[in-house]
């Protein structure tokens, strides 16, 4: 099932909702489930990638960077998934790597994403329930 990060403006939290299907995601209107607010951003930062690379990510995750980026323009989430890119030391795709370089050029991680209807687009594709950014060829 695909899951999504939001962070809730409302009241700060961080929330991850999760959707039968991608339809249902596309219909529906995020909710906080602490508050109630409808005011969530998507956080897109956080990458699927790799099994093997997973907890390297948390760990990235865990000193806080991710947070930051919930707020972060394009062209710095860009530099960032860059840097996560080098970090796992692998090469991550061709969609990743356009990702990236639309991010740099300042286009929004939601234009990206509706330009690049694969993106996510296959459940099974995914390796962790953060994000779906990340298709089948990442494997
Ligand atoms: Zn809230």
């Amino acid at each position: 099932m695909p899951s999504y990060d939001y962070r809730c403006n409302s009241c700060q939290r961080r929330v991850v909702l999760t959707y039968k299907t991608y339809r249902d995601y596309d219909a529906a209107t995020p909710v906080c489930p602490r508050c109630q607010s409808t005011d969530l951003t998507r956080i897109i930062g956080r990458v699927a990638v790799a099994k093997s690379d997973a907890s390297r990510m948390d760990k990235l995750a865990d000193e806080g960077a991710m947070d930051d980026l919930a707020d972060a323009d394009p062209a710095t989430l860009g530099r960032y998934m860059r840097q996560m890119g080098e970090e796992v030391g692998e090469d991550l795709g061709d969609e990743f790597h356009e990702v990236v370089n639309r991010l740099e050029r300042g286009e929004s991680p939601e234009d990206i994403e509706s330009s690049m209807p694969n993106l996510g687009a296959d459940a099974g594709g995914m390796v962790d329930d953060s994000g779906g950014l990340m298709g089948d060829d990442v494997m």
